[in-house]
């Protein structure tokens, strides 16, 4: 299985150019690396310039880049008219290119007060629509309430991100022993084949041991993902 290479944005950087050129750097970067899949996750602003320039083609063997969201809303129209002042459909995100979404990150259940309920809703709605979802857990727990009511062919577009809340953005990474044994458990709670993949203060040091070591299919990364040279780097470990 190819490892999937996740690059959370999150609200960053500021301008259309910066976002640009960190684009074309990692597209650049990676050019011949072999046999990765690297999801983009910018702010939803620069979705639309990222996805004209993404590269569709599939090249066997190589990296293939891939565009995504940091969030959607739950509601498509026409169900309430499209009357959600400031919210982005599925439907959006999938006519725009976007391929994957991610959901239930911790910075939204901390800021924005997401429920394990409010997840659920935007996860099928996600999924309904063709998007691949990447759900963001931090306990073993918010699987199942997060997953109530989701037919299981449709898990086989879940993608789960265990994503320790002490290790996100402090730089210090779970240790490989303690995120091995949490992939472990996840999977024996999901029982569905699908990918695991680790967040949380990853970088070009510590990152394959994350996918050799502790066995996840790949990797979720915040600020790393924002410095080109560094989040080749990874790219190339793993
Ligand atoms: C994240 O926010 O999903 C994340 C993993 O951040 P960082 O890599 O900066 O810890």
């Amino acid at each position: 299985m190819k490892p999937l290479i996740v690059a959370n944005w999150k609200m960053n950087p500021q301008t259309m150019a910066e976002a640009k050129q960190i684009f074309d750097l990692i597209k650049k970067g990676v050019k011949n690396a072999k046999n990765t899949e690297v999801v983009i996750c910018p702010p939803f602003v620069f979705l639309s310039i990222i996805s004209n320039v993404v590269n569709p083609r599939q090249e066997r063997g190589l990296t293939t880049i891939k565009l995504g969201a940091q969030d959607v809303f739950w509601e498509n129209p026409p169900a309430g008219g499209g009357a959600f002042t400031g919210e982005i459909s599925a439907k959006m995100l999938k006519n725009l290119g976007c391929e994957y979404v991610i959901i239930g990150h911790s910075e939204r259940r901390k800021y924005f007060k997401e429920t394990d309920e409010t997840i659920n809703k935007k996860l099928k709605s996600a999924l309904e629509n063709g998007l691949k979802a990447i759900l963001c857990i931090d306990k073993k727990s918010q699987i199942k309430n997060a997953l109530k009511g989701i037919a299981r062919q449709q898990l086989k577009n879940l993608i789960l991100a265990y994503e320790p809340i002490f290790a996100i953005g402090t730089g210090k990474a779970c240790s490989i022993e303690k995120a091995r044994e949490m992939n472990f458990l996840i999977r024996k709670t999901i029982k569905t084949k699908i990918k695991i993949l680790y967040g949380g203060s990853v970088n070009s040091q510590n990152a394959s041991d994350f996918v050799k070591k502790a066995k996840f299919h790949g990797l979720l990364i915040g600020k790393a993902s924002l410095e080109p040279k560094e989040f080749v780097k990874i790219i190339e470990t793993v």
